[in-house]
């Protein structure tokens, strides 16, 4: 990776050089660098304005779809309420329309009061506390310069920040380990704040000047891993818990070991994306490199004269955007490097070696990891274990190509385990990027206790789970953090709860997933949506109205209002499913998603559904029960120009089908059952092993132009079951043209369904359970190869079939 091409999306603005605290492990005051003497005391509004323009020019030139301002000091409540605002808005301004904003904040808390948190709500300022522990704790180091303890005032601001009004505002604790207190003393008196998250900090440290560590008392040497013992206490007390709370550098750890970003700098190889912008407008380069030596952290660039990309090019920066190449030779031999990524840049420094050095806190660092890597591996077989198996007997009626209601169910059931746990990982990480989340995931947590069935339900939508999959993955986009808010309205309105959540807009619209789209339009960057007993509110600015959920999904008199539309069911003969085209996660399935349907759309929609699902009751029977047991959803999708068909299934989209309208009914018919049919095996997949994947082979497939890899392979065979299977039923009860076309349809597919099977069995690949599974196939293609079928379609068949293997060339 070219790592100079990496654009910085954090920038920490120092907004004010001073403290009202004069803690003695703070790094900006009590170590080497002293450069803050000479700064402003103040960010003033022409550096603010001229930060914003830097930032903006430079989300612009590298396409960055959002920016995280931390506004921080010194202390930056020392600003003032009236000129941080003023900052704000300039920091602010030159984005509007470029890019989404995250802001927020770091302070000690002590001047932290209502005029400050009306200030953050209205710019929606997230505040992050500084707070050691409990009194005795914090007392240690947080002190007034007079000796008074700053405990009393924290707390004060901390009970504010989870007041109602101010809940979403609460980003966390920033916690600074000193191993002299009680881990779990510390642990529990930060949980008494309910933060959304903790951030356990190693005490800056260089091995010029190494932290404090105790004496072994057998050896009487230091303990080299005394730190990743204190807060391996932490762990254990914190998973005992629940984990009620995220803690970054444990869940940086798991994300990490799981091939997921890094939450934190101290932690992984990624680029470093983040620049300081001290209060003269100075251009730095990581705040904490003021422990290493005076001068440290300058880049002798500012605002005024420089681009943001010019700091790319310092080598101090480059030299943290290199990845593996930027660590010594010890920390690139490391097992662990992946992960560790050598530790906080800063805390690698010595004399002499510089920065070529692993971390002061090698051994602590590789302890933890170790630590957190066999936690993670115990906890995924209980995960596993957690997870709701289908029995046996529904196992084999899936293989065999079908599956009933019963065995339908019981894919549900065991994608709602599924989706438990995606909840768990996802909601924190969400509550950790956007404010939105955050208030959300509290009240998804309190649902979870008082309405599980409303939070199942909302979670069973079937693109939660790509939202949450994208937010695992570590999204950038704050919005699409936010769209959690989203589901716990949908929970909560299920619940038949009060609540109120600020839902953030996305391209124009809030999507209630299974609700309804409420168009916004440009301009607005968040919506307050209150739940109550059978009604929804809205607050858009100045006005605020309140639709009905208890009207028949889809009804034309549920729509009271222009801008709001409930979802749109299709509905034929007793079977409901939903028409999802406003979802901004419904964008899985390959194929360009079609935009919101015109009422003549949904019309044509409605009318070849029912055609097709009276079909299927009348012809195709052995399908209907699962199909109704686990279809939910049909998300319309884009028609190709050329008139192929388009459908789609996505693997994170469980119970959703995605289709451009056919032009007839029984088209649609096949496309259900063909698409229901990966739908079914992806669920199958998230529960059993059925192949090697380190299978990294290519495959002939008959329905495909590209070599497949062994699992598309398989799940187009057992798609191709049930396609084979309908055209067995089509060329028996049509007439005429359709009946000859199905004929050579079913001797095509027979066939070559049949040779894919031979080809899955012959891989050498398949598990014990995924062998059974593909003789299930088996076992129902053999009866139909027997079938007879005239000697025109067979030969029809054969050509096609030879067409396309010598086409596909493989
Ligand atoms: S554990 Fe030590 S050697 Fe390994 S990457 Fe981290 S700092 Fe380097």
């Amino acid at each position: 990776m070219a790592y100079a091409a990496v654009p910085f999306r954090q920038f920490v603005i120092k907004v004010h050089s001073r403290c009202d605290l004069a803690c003695d492990h703070c790094y900006m005051y009590e170590s080497a660098d002293q450069s803050w003497r000479m700064r402003p005391r103040v960010l003033s509004l022409e550096n603010a304005a001229l930060i914003g323009e830097r930032v903006a020019r430079h989300a612009l030139a590298h396409g960055l779809d959002s920016v995280r301002y931390v506004l921080h000091g010194g202390e930056p409540l020392l600003a003032g309420a009236s000129h941080l605002g003023a900052v704000i808005e300039q920091l602010r301004r030159p984005l509007d329309g470029v890019a989404a904003v995250d802001l927020r904040i770091h302070t000690n808390g002590v001047l932290l009061d209502r005029e400050f948190c009306d200030l953050f709500a209205a710019h929606d300022v997230s505040v992050g506390v500084s707070l050691d522990g409990d009194r005795a704790a914090n007392d240690r180091h947080r002190r007034y310069a007079d000796g008074r303890t700053s405990h009393p005032r924290v707390l004060d601001a901390l009970a504010l920040l989870r007041q109602s009004e101010y809940r979403r505002l609460y980003a966390g604790i920033l916690c600074t380990i000193d191993i002299a207190n009680d881990p779990v003393a510390v642990y529990e008196a930060l949980k008494i704040e309910e933060p959304p998250r903790i951030d356990l900090l190693l005490p800056h440290a260089t091995w010029d000047t190494p932290p404090p560590r105790p004496l072994a008392p057998d050896s009487g040497l230091p303990m080299p891993t005394a730190y990743a013992d204190w807060l391996i206490r932490i762990y254990e007390r914190w998973t005992l818990d629940g984990r009620p709370f995220g803690i970054r550098i444990f869940d940086s750890i798991a994300s990490l070991l799981a091939g997921g970003p890094s939450l934190t700098e101290a932690i992984g190889l990624e680029p470093s994306d983040l620049l300081v912008i001290e209060t003269d407008g100075l251009i730095e380069q990581v705040d904490s490199l003021k422990i290493a030596f005076d001068g440290a952290p300058a880049t002798g660039l500012s605002v005024s004269n420089d681009d943001l990309d010019a700091a790319a090019k310092h080598p101090g920066v480059a030299s943290r955007r290199q990845g593996l190449d930027g660590l010594s030779a010890q920390c690139r031999a490391c097992p662990v490097v992946e992960v560790c990524g050598g530790g906080l840049y800063p805390h690698r420094y010595r004399s002499g070696s510089e920065f070529d050095n692993p971390s002061v806190y090698c051994a602590d660092l590789l302890h933890l990891i170790e630590y957190v890597k066999a936690e993670q591996v115990a906890a995924s077989a209980g995960a596993a274990r957690d997870l709701v198996a289908v029995s046996a007997s529904s196992l084999a009626e899936l293989g065999s190509g079908f599956g009933g209601a019963a065995a339908v169910a019981e894919l549900v059931q065991a994608q709602a385990s599924v989706n438990r746990l995606l909840l768990a990982e996802a909601g924190t990480r969400a509550a950790d990027r956007s404010v939105y989340a955050r208030a959300a995931w509290q009240a998804l947590v309190a649902l979870d206790a008082d309405a599980p069935a409303a939070l199942a339900s909302a979670l069973a939508h079937p693109y939660f789970r790509a939202w949450a999959a994208k937010t695992i993955a570590g999204t950038a986009d704050p919005a699409v953090a936010g769209h959690l808010a989203a589901f716990a309205v949908t929970a909560a309105s299920r619940a038949g709860s009060e609540a109120e959540f600020d839902i953030p807009v996305r391209g124009g619209a809030v999507s209630l997933p299974g609700l309804g789209r409420l168009l916004v339009g440009g301009g607005t960057a968040s919506v307050r949506v209150g739940t109550a007993p059978g009604a929804l509110s809205f607050s858009v600015g100045g006005a605020r109205w309140t639709v009905p959920t208890d009207a028949a999904v889809g009804s034309s008199a549920a729509a009271s209002e222009d801008r709001w539309r409930p979802a749109v069911a299709l509905a034929s003969d007793g079977f409901t499913v939903r028409i999802e085209d406003t979802d901004p996660e419904r964008d899985c399935h390959q194929w360009p998603v079609a935009e919101s349907l015109s009422e003549a759309d949904r019309a044509a929609w409605r009318d070849r559904f029912d055609g097709a699902w009276r079909l299927i009751l009348r012809d195709h029977a052995a399908y209907a029960p699962g199909l109704a047991a686990g279809l939910t959803t049909i998300t319309p999708l884009v028609a190709r120009p050329d008139g192929h068909e388009v459908s789609a299934a996505a693997r994170h989209a469980f119970g959703a089908v995605g289709a451009a309208l056919p032009d007839r009914a029984d088209r649609l018919a096949l496309l259900l059952v063909h698409e229901f049919q990966h739908v079914k095996l992806g669920a199958v997949l998230d529960l059993y092993d059925l192949y090697d994947e380190s299978d990294s082979r290519l495959y002939y497939a008959a329905w495909r132009d590209d070599p497949r890899p062994l699992e598309g392979l398989l799940q187009g065979t057992y798609a191709h079951v049930a396609v084979t299977d309908f055209w067995r039923v089509r060329r028996q009860l049509d007439t005429g043209p359709d009946a000859e076309a199905a004929e050579i349809q079913f001797a095509r597919w027979r066939i070559q369904t049949a040779e894919a099977v031979d080809t899955l069995a012959a891989s050498g690949s398949l598990t014990p359970t995924g062998r059974e599974f593909v003789e299930g196939m088996r076992a129902t293609l053999g009866p139909w190869l027997d079938e007879s079928v005239s000697s025109s379609a067979e030969a029809a068949a054969g050509l096609r079939a030879r067409q396309h293997r010598h086409a596909a060339a493989i």
